[in-house]
This record gives C-alpha cells, sequence and structure tokens, in this order.
C-alpha cells in the first residue's frame, strides 16, 4: 500500500484564490489596523480563522439543495433530517436551530434555573455565555492533562469523573444535568474516550441527572476512538457514534462542525420532559419546530452531511491533515498543542517569539507575520483575546499565547498545508524581524473581534 493519503474527493467545482504580494498585504494589514478579523476575506489566501461553516458541501449536499421542502410547517426535508437523527442518535425529539448556541439558549432556557451548576469538560465559549446568562455556573472538569499543551494523553478531552463526583454529593442539588464536549474545542480538539464517556454517565445515573452532549465534532472523536481505543479497532464508525449516543439523554450540535453544512445546528432529546418549554423558546426566538430558523433546503444538505461525515476515508484524511502539519512543525523547531486534534493545530507562539514580552502579544504578533509573510489567517488564543485592561489601565494576561490554525473540511489540499508549513517556519526565521503590537482602541467585552492595534 503506497503511504501517502490523498484527499478522498475530486474537485468539481473551484473557488480561485486571489494571489497577493507582500507589499500588498502589509498595505491591506495596516489598513484593518494589524486585526486580521477586519480583513477582506478575498485578500487571505488560506484562511484558518474558523472550521464553523466554511468547509466544502458535496455534489451530493448540492443536489439536494434542490430537493428542499421549503414548507411553513411539516416540511418533508424535517422529516428527512429527522429519520436521519433517529437512526443515528436513537433520540426520539428533534428540532432544529440555526446554529449551535441557538441550541444552547433554547435547551439551557427549558432545563436551567439560576443558581444551578453545570459541569463539563470544557464548556465552548457560546455554551458559556448562554449558562451565565441565565445565572448558571459553568464549571470546566477536564483532567489535569488537558490543560498541558506539552503532555501527550490519548484523550485529553476526558472529564475528571473524580471532580464531577464530587460537585454532585456536595451540591448535586443544584446540577440539572451533566454535559461533555466532543471532541474538546476550548482545549484544543482533543478527544474524549468512550470509556470516559460511559463512566461519566454511569455516575450521572447514579445520581439521577441527565447526561447532555455538546456533539459537535461527533465524528471526529469517533475517528480518535476507532484509531486510539483498542476495544474499538474493529468498530465502524457509525456504531461508535450511536454506542455514544446511547449514553446520552440529550444533545446540542453546530451543523457547521461535522454536519458538513455552513448553516444550521439542532437539539436532540430521549425523553419528552422538557419538549413542551423547548418548543415555545423555540417558536419565540428560531422558528416553528419543522424549520427551527432553517431554510428546508439547509435540512436536506444538513441530513446528507451528517452522512458524509461518517465515512472513514475522510475522517482518517482529516485528522491525518492536523497530524501532518504538526509532523512540519515539529520537524521545524515549533512548539504546538499536543498530540493535534480534529480540526485545528494549536501553535505555543511563545517557542517562535520567545523574548518578546506578552505585554506585546506574541501570539497576535505571530497572527499578524503569518498574514504578511504567506497571507495566511489564524486566530489568537492568548492575552488579547482573554486578556483585559483593568479600570486603572493595568493588563491582565493569559497564561497561553497560541495561534490557532482552524481547517475547514474538505477545502484545503496537502499543497496548502506543505505552503503554510514553509511560511510558518520562514517566520520563525525571521523571529527577530517580528514586531508586537499595543491595542489602541477596544471593546469592553471579546475585544479581539474589533480592537485597532499599532506596532510597537
Ligand atoms: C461552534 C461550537 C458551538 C457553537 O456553535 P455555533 O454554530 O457557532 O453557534 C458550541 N460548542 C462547540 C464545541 C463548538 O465548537
Amino acid at each position: 500500500m503506497p503511504k501517502t493519503l490523498i484527499e478522498p474527493f475530486r474537485i468539481k467545482s473551484v473557488e480561485p484564490i486571489r494571489m497577493t504580494t507582500r507589499s500588498e498585504r502589509e498595505r491591506l494589514l495596516a489598513a484593518a489596523n494589524l486585526n486580521v478579523f477586519k480583513l477582506h476575506a478575498e485578500d487571505v489566501l488560506i484562511d484558518w480563522l474558523t472550521d464553523s461553516g466554511t468547509g466544502a458541501m458535496s455534489s451530493k449536499q448540492w443536489a439536494a439543495i434542490m430537493e428542499g421542502d421549503e414548507s411553513y410547517a411539516g416540511a418533508r426535508s424535517f422529516y428527512r433530517l429527522e429519520a436521519v437523527l433517529k437512526e443515528l442518535t436513537g433520540m426520539r425529539y428533534f428540532v432544529p436551530t440555526h446554529q449551535g448556541r441557538a441550541a444552547e439558549k433554547v435547551l439551557f432556557t427549558a432545563a436551567c434555573k439560576k443558581g444551578d451548576i453545570v459541569p463539563n469538560n470544557c464548556h465552548f465559549d457560546t455554551t458559556r455565555a448562554n449558562l451565565e446568562v441565565l445565572g448558571v455556573e459553568a464549571l470546566d472538569m477536564v483532567i489535569a492533562e488537558g490543560t498541558q499543551p506539552a503532555t501527550i494523553h490519548p484523550f485529553k478531552g476526558n472529564i475528571d469523573l473524580g471532580r464531577v463526583q464530587m460537585l454532585l454529593e456536595t451540591k448535586g442539588d443544584h446540577v440539572p444535568f451533566g454535559m461533555i464536549t466532543v471532541t474538546n474545542n476550548t482545549g484544543g480538539g482533543q478527544p474524549v474516550s468512550m470509556a470516559n464517556i460511559r463512566a461519566y454517565a454511569a455516575l450521572l445515573k447514579r445520581y439521577h441527572k441527565p447526561f447532555i452532549m455538546d456533539v459537535c465534532r461527533f465524528a471526529e472523536n469517533a475517528m480518535f476512538i476507532k484509531l486510539r481505543e483498542p476495544e474499538f479497532a474493529q468498530t465502524s464508525i457509525r456504531d461508535i457514534v450511536k454506542e455514544m449516543f446511547s449514553y446520552a439523554d440529550g444533545a446540542t450540535m453546530s451543523a457547521k462542525k461535522d454536519g458538513m453544512v455552513n448553516i444550521g445546528g439542532f437539539i436532540v432529546l430521549r425523553s419528552d420532559e422538557w419538549m413542551d418549554a423547548v418548543r415555545n423558546t423555540l417558536i419565540l426566538t428560531e422558528g416553528f419546530p419543522t424549520y427551527g430558523g432553517m431554510a428546508g433546503r439547509d435540512l436536506e444538505a444538513m441530513a446528507v452531511g451528517l452522512e458524509e461525515a461518517l465515512q472513514e476515508d475522510y475522517l482518517r484524511y482529516r485528522l491525518r491533515t492536523a497530524e501532518y502539519l504538526g509532523e512540519r512543525l515539529e520537524s521545524a523547531g515549533i512548539g504546538f498543542v499536543k498530540p493535534t486534534g480534529g480540526h485545528a493545530v494549536y501553535i505555543d507562539a511563545k517557542t517562535v517569539l520567545p523574548n518578546m514580552p506578552v505585554a506585546h502579544y506574541p501570539a497576535w504578533a505571530l497572527c499578524n507575520a503569518l498574514y504578511l509573510e504567506g497571507g495566511i489567517r489564524g486566530v489568537e488564543i492568548g492575552s488579547v483575546m482573554f486578556g483585559k485592561r483593568l479600570a486603572d489601565g493595568t493588563e491582565t494576561f493569559h497564561n497561553m499565547e497560541l495561534v490557532r490554525l482552524a481547517f475547514p473540511r474538505r477545502m484545503y489540499t496537502q499543497s496548502h498545508f506543505d505552503y503554510a508549513a514553509e511560511v510558518i517556519a520562514e517566520v520563525k526565521e525571521k523571529a527577530n524581524e517580528i514586531r508586537g503590537v499595543r491595542i489602541v482602541k477596544q471593546a469592553p467585552y471579546l475585544r479581539h473581534f474589533s480592537c485597532d492595534c499599532e506596532w510597537v
């Protein structure tokens, strides 16, 4: 067998990339006030800002788009997607939402009240925000290895069951349900093992608590289980996914991830306990329960996408892509979160810019350098995103300075990754020429999206 793992698809429709020169990019970045979020996407060569809703749909999905039934109530497209989800999740109740955060908002409004506490491996930022806005405490209880970038562990997304048990023992009355996020996005796209899911489910059952999963990357997680959990080496992805869902009482999903679509989400539930409240909030904020904020055609594309996400050749190529870039970075002496997760590589900017003070935002500086050097757009996960300027003008800093390169699904080929590896290595060679930044204008919340910067 040849060792080269090929992209398991051919290209039927292409979208040209606009080439830019370095001097053009210098001008464009300056016009964007040194904030890559403010660049026009057309001015980016390789856009690795996010894997959310940015992937390529298949010819089958585009064909399904034409089958969309846009009826307000009871559309055929709803029932088609419902059938796929029933088969996959074994759950009886399903409502579509326009994306993942809407699913969270609708479910949490139905199932939580002020003063509640919800444990998770790591809550994604929208999950946390949707809980906190209801006065619910969102607790991250990932295992210790999950917070150590350089520690190798096959399932760094696992939840620390000792801590969950302690919570259930001491404050169980305030816990409406337990959550787990597969894969653990906030923790670097790291997987959760089936053993951990089983044990967590059993623990919650002993305390009579429902188990809710955030399943945005359920298929990538299943592939990691197949590759790393010996019991599942011969099990099909579909059966791994079905077993995983068999332990859950409900799930929220952003279909912009493993739903393989550009927009969409859903809630599935095993019992109808929360369904009246779910339908009521859904009608108030999303739409009638058979479309929930989505067009019929988008429901069709999701029904096809959910099946395509289970294809093993695709998943093998998907996980290998991140691993491959990791290997290239390793040989260039660049640090990153290990092992690589499913959807992204997180570069440790401090290994590229060891001498830059955090006050000059090294991860932000590296993001800018990747754009200037090669037109690559990543996202800073460091002190611009998580630090704060306090009332007295002093700054707080994040404990890590990471640049996340997140890969849209089925979009970039190996030569794009080879190019990126070259650009990153080049940037490291020229590290002493890279300048840090100062923030000159910022919003009180989520400042990274809109802040203006200047060179130090
Ligand atoms: C993207 C994401 C969400 C939110 O989904 P949106 O579609 O962006 O609203 C929730 N949880 C996880 C783990 C995610 O990755």
